[in-house]
Parts: structure tokens; sequence; C-alpha cells
């Protein structure tokens, strides 16, 4: 009898990036920038009860220790919710709703103003939107501080379709100028034109970073990946072929190899240079 196993091969990182990696890891002052949804955390159906892949979870912590290492997750949730979600170790800098939220130090309040004209705008949106969902299967609204998102990952597609067309119709009419988002089965209208792209300009600003890692796997994640400079190293979680990040991984399981690998060589440069100084 022959008996064969099938245990999986360990993930090798694509070409390219574990030199990549060596070369940032030796930045004096590291910023490790990454979205939630679809890369720290496989999709769920329930928004609230994604959580980062245990592993990932554990090597942003091992990261995290490093000194001269700082951790942000940049996400599209408003940053209540990302609060809960991504669970960070104190100190982690929290980035919601596309960087109109940004909270630099757990505990602060987040930077947001809005004006009366603003928050009115919020609501109105919210109650149109809310009306769209209605009329529909399994859409639901999401509601933002500056603004809501038409979810339609459990209708079925023409449904979905259906309520986006409506949607987008009905805030056109409604209002002057709002900014609206697609991304995988979700529709996003903002009052406040804010993006990851700034929002990781801004990171590098407060955190005087002299070199920045970016992961994400959406359409706004690429507004991110815009803004890298050389050296720094932007990774795609997933395979969509139309991504400026100069490397692309699976998903959410081969991110956490690429953390992984970021923490173990940005530690032993962190030994390394403590044991020269
Ligand atoms: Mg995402």
């Amino acid at each position: 009898m022959i008996l064969t196993t099938t245990s999986p091969s360990p993930y090798s990182l694509p070409a390219g990036l574990p030199e990549a990696l060596d070369r940032l890891a030796r930045t004096p002052r590291l910023l490790v920038a990454i979205d939630f949804d679809g890369t720290l955390a496989p999709f769920t159906d329930d928004p609230l009860r994604s959580r980062a892949l245990p592993d990932s979870h554990l090597a942003l912590i091992a990261l995290w220790k490093i000194p001269a290492t700082k951790i942000a997750v940049v996400s599209g949730r408003a940053l209540d919710s990302l609060r809960i979600v991504a669970d960070p170790p104190k100190g982690t800098i929290l980035v919601g709703s596309h960087g109109v939220e940004m909270q630099m130090v757990v505990g602060e309040d987040p930077d947001l103003q809005l004006t009366t004209q603003e928050i009115t705008d919020v609501s109105d949106l919210n109650e149109l939107l809310d009306e769209v969902a209605e009329d529909h299967n399994e859409v639901w609204v999401e509601h933002k501080p500056a603004g809501a998102v038409l979810h339609t990952r459990g209708a079925d597609s023409a449904e979905a379709q259906e309520a986006e067309h409506e949607a987008l119709a009905d805030t056109e009419d409604e209002f002057s100028s709002l900014l609206v988002r697609p991304g995988k089965d979700v529709l996003e209208f903002s009052v406040r034109e804010a993006n990851k792209g700034e929002a990781l300009r801004e990171l590098r600003r407060r955190t005087h970073a002299t070199g920045v890692f970016y992961a994400g796997d959406d359409l706004t994640d690429e507004d991110a990946f815009a803004v890298l400079r050389s050296g720094d190293v932007g990774v795609h979680a997933g395979y969509s072929g139309r991504t400026r990040a100069p490397f692309q991984v699976p998903g959410p399981a081969q991110i956490t190899v690429v953390l992984q690998y970021l923490a173990s060589v940005r530690a032993a440069v962190s030994r390394q240079t403590a044991t020269m100084a």
C-alpha cells in the first residue's frame, strides 16, 4: 500500500517581495499600514463578526513591539466599528471612513468635525438609502458619521443592481455634491471627501515614517498604492489584475505570511542596530 500525504506546501512569497521587504525593514522609521476587510480579515456576512486572521493579528503585535515601527489599520469602516473588529494593541493608529476619521492615539477623540450642513446631509442621505433598502431583499444600509453605505452582498445580482441604480438616481436628484464610491458589493456615499491615499500621506507626515508598507484588497486601496514612494512596499490581497500595487498575493491567508516575514526581518534589523549602538 502506498501512503501519500497531502500536507500543503508552505506559501512562498512572490518573486522580488522578500528582497523588497528586506530593504524596507532597514528603514529608520517604519509605518506598517494595512486595510482590514479582505486583507487582515476574510469577508464575513456579518461585518461586526469579522476578525483578523489570528496569525496576522499576532504578526501585527510582533511588529508593534519593535522600536521605531508604527502600525495603522486603514479602513472604510466607521471608526467605531473598526475599533471593535480590529481589537488593536494600544498605540495602533486607526483610520476609519477612508480617512474621514483618524485616531492617532487610542482613547483620543478622532478628528472629525462636520458642519451643520454636512450633518443635515448625512441624516437625509441615511433616510433616503433606508427607503431604497426597504424595497429590496438582502440589501441593508450601514450608517457612518459622514455618510452611508448600501450593502448588497446577500442579494442576487439583479436585485443588487436595481438597488444600486435606485440609490444613485435618488441621491443624484437630492444632493448637489456627494462623493460616491463603488466597492465589492457595496456602494458608499459620503458628504466629506477623503480617500486612503490622502490618509496615508497624512500618516506618513504625522509618524515621520521613512518607509511605508501598505496592503489592501479593494478599489479604495488603489489611492493608497498610488502615493507609495520608491523604497515603500505595496501588496494587493487578491489577483485583480488591475492594481497599482507592485506585488500581489491571493488573499488574507498569504498576507499573514507577508506580515510574518516583515516582522521577522524588522526584528532582526532592530536587534542588530541595538547591538551596534
Ligand atoms: Mg478591504
